[in-house]
């Protein structure tokens, strides 16, 4: 007897949660809630054997991916209102945080006559006008 087998990684999404505070980048977002779980196939059957299964909540304002408690995912599975906490979340992959922009370090000279701060490539004091020599 010749029986075709495999694996297959299958995909279950939940409704999202929210909104919530992501804690990768502090803005609110919602949790897109899936499962994933590893199926094992036989030609010509409906898949009965799986394992592996492992909730994941994406957040939907940056795109981070966590791994999601997996009593949390279970209660989420069974239609339960659940409340999310960064403690049931394991940062697998950071979304695209925007980065606080750096301060722009202005060079900056100051003005011998009246004291104001101009930017080192001013000719003229834009206070009180004197020519600055360079
Ligand atoms: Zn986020
Ligand atoms: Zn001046």
């Amino acid at each position: 007897m010749f029986i075709v087998w495999g694996t297959d990684t299958k995909r279950k999404d939940y409704s999202s949660i929210g909104p919530v505070i992501c804690p990768n980048c502090g803005s609110y977002g919602r949790y897109n809630v899936f499962k994933t779980y590893r199926v094992l196939t036989f030609f010509f059957f409906i898949p009965t054997f799986r394992w592996g299964t492992q909730f994941f909540a994406e957040s939907t304002c940056c795109g981070a991916l966590y791994a999601l408690d997996k009593e949390i995912g279970k209660t989420i599975a069974s239609g339960s209102p659940v409340e999310i906490k960064p403690e049931h979340l394991t940062l697998i992959r950071g979304g695209a945080v925007q980065q606080a922009q750096p301060v722009q370090q202005v060079e900056t000279k100051t003005c011998g006559n009246c004291g104001a701060q101009m930017s080192t490539d001013s000719l003229f004091c834009s206070n009180c006008g004197t020519k600055f020599e360079s």
